[in-house]
């Protein structure tokens, strides 16, 4: 109650700098980069007023739908799984090659996106509820798109497994044709069609090291540069881990004394696997199992397994807030009514847990949380629900805090 006294409204506006304070003092733009492939990282951290205010905390979101490629935190690991790739000749430019991915649309959007700038075929399965721009967007890249009926990661048709079994048949069908070439057979045209697609990568975000080290070589330095070494929290949700894992195993080490905070989705298993060891009880396992995709309109967020990429971090993770649609819908709504920034699902959920944990710590504190995609890769679905803002309204925070679903 105390930390909301300083609830945040329209007409007082917080004591800052003005815009153009803050362009006089800003540094030269950065330097000419080569390609859009420099134009990710070292996007900017900025203090959310609104949420600051009413919490007396310093509510910082580090804005990664500033990526320059695909537009999200996920151009950072696109980047670094196909450089890996490529370090160890796995993929070679301009070669045919072609990546493959299962990914809920933003690592898609930016693979796809590096793929063309960098010689390669990308080929994105994404299951079929995700929200429909973000297929559309992919086949304007040029990406092959398949759209997989939500399904189990235990099932062979999950989109994981199915773009996993693609990029092996690919690859196989690759080695049988350099077998053929070495041999010195004529090769059947089939084979010649196979020798002009290339090799078949799967870019596999959810196990792939590359991912979190991303963030700990990118995402975290920055935040701890940009932050002066003073913070007291970060926030993330986790979708592959990548994130959370990386940034956490950055800071950690420097600052011992900073929390670290799973946001969580509704119907993810995270929550329970920070908060008490273990993924859900057998009965609400078979449950949210089967529900999970049609159980959040969250996009990106919420997992009911442990990956490799969560499982790098995972030790380091303080504390776990758990967030109902209902609220993370509020949450973006007032993002939009108090401070003109208009994000995605996962984005919401991280700031509405960047709040539960500034009321738990108590003001004064400084809270980092990522904000990894816009509001306009979600406008079909998170945001068609959300509804329009509308004009003269001022909500109370209290009212997002407290938002619950209808049934
Ligand atoms: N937000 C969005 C929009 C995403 O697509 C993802 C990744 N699926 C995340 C957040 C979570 O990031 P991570 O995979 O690093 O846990």
């Amino acid at each position: 109650k105390e930390v909301l006294s300083s609830q945040h409204s329209q007409e007082k506006p917080p004591s800052q700098e003005t815009a153009s304070d803050a362009l006089r003092a800003r540094p030269g733009p950065p330097a000419i980069v080569q390609g859009i492939e420099g134009c990710i990282g070292n996007t900017p951290l900025f203090r959310i007023k609104s949420l600051s205010d009413a919490t007396g905390c310093e509510i910082l979101g580090k804005a990664e739908f500033l990526n320059g490629a695909g537009q999200s935190s996920k151009d950072r690991v696109a980047l670094s799984m196909i450089e890996m790739a490529e370090e160890h000749d796995i993929l070679t430019p301009y070669s045919g090659d072609t990546i493959y991915e299962g990914t809920s649309g933003s690592t898609g959007i930016s693979l796809a996106t590096l793929a063309r700038a960098k010689g390669y075929l990308a080929h994105i399965c994404l299951p079929s509820d995700q929200a429909i721009e973000k297929s559309n967007l992919l086949l304007k890249l040029g990406a092959i798109v398949d759209r997989v009926p939500p399904a189990p990661i235990v099932e062979k048709d999950n989109f994981v497994n199915r773009a996993r079994a693609l990029a092996q048949a690919h690859t196989a069908s690759s080695k049988t044709v350099n077998l053929t070439a070495e041999e010195g057979d004529q090769p059947e045209q089939e084979t010649l069609d196979r020798m002009v697609r290339g090799r078949g990568f799967f870019a596999d975000q959810f196990e792939n090291d590359a991912n979190w080290r991303a963030h700990y070589q990118g995402t975290g330095p920055e935040i701890f540069a940009q932050c002066e070494g003073k913070m007291d929290a970060f926030i993330a949700g986790a979708g592959t881990g990548g994130t959370i894992s990386g940034v956490a195993r950055y800071l950690k080490p420097l600052l011992p004394n900073i929390t670290i905070v799973l946001a969580d989705p509704q119907g993810s298993g995270l929550y329970n696997r920070v908060r008490y060891g273990v993924m859900f009880d057998l009965k609400e396992r078979e449950g949210t199992r089967r529900r999970r995709q049609v159980d959040t309109i969250v996009e990106g967020i919420g997992i009911n397994r442990v990956t490799a990429n969560f499982e790098a971090g995972k030790e380091l993770v303080d504390d776990a807030v758990r967030v109902t649609d209902a609220q993370a819908l509020a949450m973006a709504r007032w993002l939009v009514e108090k401070d003109g920034i208009f994000l995605g699902s996962s984005s919401a959920v991280n700031c509405f847990a960047a709040v539960k944990t500034a009321m738990k710590m108590g003001p004064g504190h400084r809270i980092v949380t990522v904000l990894s995609d816009s509001g306009s890769r979600h406008l079909s679905r998170f945001w068609a629900k959300a509804g329009d803002v509308g004009g003269a309204v001022d909500t109370k925070l209290e009212d997002v805090l407290n938002a619950c679903d209808e049934d």
